[in-house]
């Protein structure tokens, strides 16, 4: 590659005092904005805060005193890198306690802070691959395989790449000791730096907002209390079934069922220990459903279960083992009455499978409760 095309280092250490500083803004502002429950925003903007201060310290190399160019540049890159790994953390809710941070920045002041030895640039690069490789082990633990994820595992392991070949460099006796230092090899590694702070940034932002939209598209398709899909959420799902089921020909059977005497248990003991009572009801008969299954609250205290490609007989059990984990593990023994409904071919509605469900349920109420009917 022609040396003219490369930026000098220099150019580059001020490209990335420019991008980390945009980074640390909009994820200080992410910080403010965004409900407290998106954890990990505060670490993520410092992170790149500290990036920022260190390429301007950096960038006076030559001017400053070495020390604080390069002892504090070093230990402040090495700080920021830290503060994303703590965000990362943070963001998947692993507690950090307070000796933790202690002793990473022992560790880091013990490695970094004396630049008089000789080796010392070889352990700014140990320090530095450490770093990336903490950050990696708990993306590559926690982390999903969407975009942000995969970015940001990217950008570690190309600065990791960059590193093993300055330090390898470093270790051989290094004719590029000082990586401002005008080269194609210095351009490539502060490039590097460069590409690996805009990822992560952007990484970290893009893993922020996905969490918030997640959040709120569960907020706008569940019930608050019983944490089940809401009716209009339930409905369209339902119908979507129903949809698949015409063109598989395997149908799925409806289940409604309602609390019994239930207006008694908030008679008797009030609203928010009825509501607790129906919170509990709906998370019991979740766990008797596959992952396919749909459950939702249809009013009430009456809830809608579609339980896809399924026949009578088998939903039949699912209706047993849902009325007996209600009563079970509650003071109260609380019982349920099911009015299933099963699929009656293509030509079949949703609207007519809960008109029939309901008028078993009304079957299962009339004959005495804690009982499932068929229709
Ligand atoms: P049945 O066995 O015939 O179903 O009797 P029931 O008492 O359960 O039926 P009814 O329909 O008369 O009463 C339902 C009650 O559910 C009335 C209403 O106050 C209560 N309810 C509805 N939604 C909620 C809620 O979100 N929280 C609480 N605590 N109660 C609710
Ligand atoms: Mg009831
Ligand atoms: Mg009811």
């Amino acid at each position: 590659m022609p040396e003219t095309l490369l930026p000098e280092p220099t150019t580059l250490v001020g490209l990335a005092m420019a991008v980390s500083l945009v980074l640390a803004a909009t994820l200080m502002l992410m910080r403010l904005r965004y409900p407290a429950d998106i954890r990990g925003t505060g670490y993520w903007a410092l992170g790149p805060a500290l990036w920022c201060l260190a390429s301007a310290l950096i960038s006076q190399h030559g001017h400053w005193p070495t020390s604080l160019t390069q002892g504090g540049g070093s230990i402040l890159v090495a700080a920021g890198t830290l503060a994303y790994y703590l965000g990362a953390r943070d963001f998947y809710r692993r507690r950090t306690r307070w000796p933790t941070y202690a002793l990473l920045a022992l560790l880091l002041l013990a490695l970094l802070g004396s630049r008089e030895e000789t080796g010392y640039l070889l352990r700014v690069c140990a320090v530095y691959m450490a770093v990336d490789a903490l950050n990696l082990r708990i993306l590559l633990r926690h982390g999903n395989r969407g975009f942000p994820v995969r970015l940001i595992q990217a950008a570690f392991l190309v600065h990791l790449l960059a590193l093993a070949a300055r330090f390898v460099q470093l270790a051989q006796g290094g004719e590029f000791r000082d990586f401002l230092a005008p080269s194609p090899f210095n351009s490539l590694y502060v490039g590097t730096y460069v590409f690996a702070l805009l990822a992560l940034g952007m990484g970290a932002i893009v893993m922020a907002m996905e969490r918030l939209s997640g959040d709120l598209r569960h907020q706008a398709t569940h019930d608050p209390l019983t944490r089940v899909l809401h009716r209009g959420a339930l409905m369209q799902a339902c119908a979507q079934e129903l949809d698949r089921s015409r063109r598989s020909g395997q149908g799925p059977t409806l289940m409604m069922f309602d609390l019994d005497h239930f207006k008694k248990i908030n008679d008797t003991r009030g609203h928010p220990y009825g509501d607790r009572v129906l919170a509990h009801c709906a998370r019991r008969a979740k766990e008797q459903l596959r992952q396919a299954d749909l459950l939702g609250r249809y009013g009430g205290e009456e809830f809608m279960v579609l339980l896809p490609a399924t026949h009578l007989a088998e939903a039949e059990h699912v209706a047993r083992r849902i009325r007996a984990a209600v009563s079970e593990d509650h003071p109260l023994r609380c019982t349920v009455s099911i009015g299933a409904a099963a699929w009656r071919g293509p030509q079949d509605t949703l609207d007519a499978m809960i008109a029939r469900a309901d008028r078993a349920l009304y079957q299962a109420k009339s004959q005495g409760r804690d009982r499932t009917c068929a229709a």
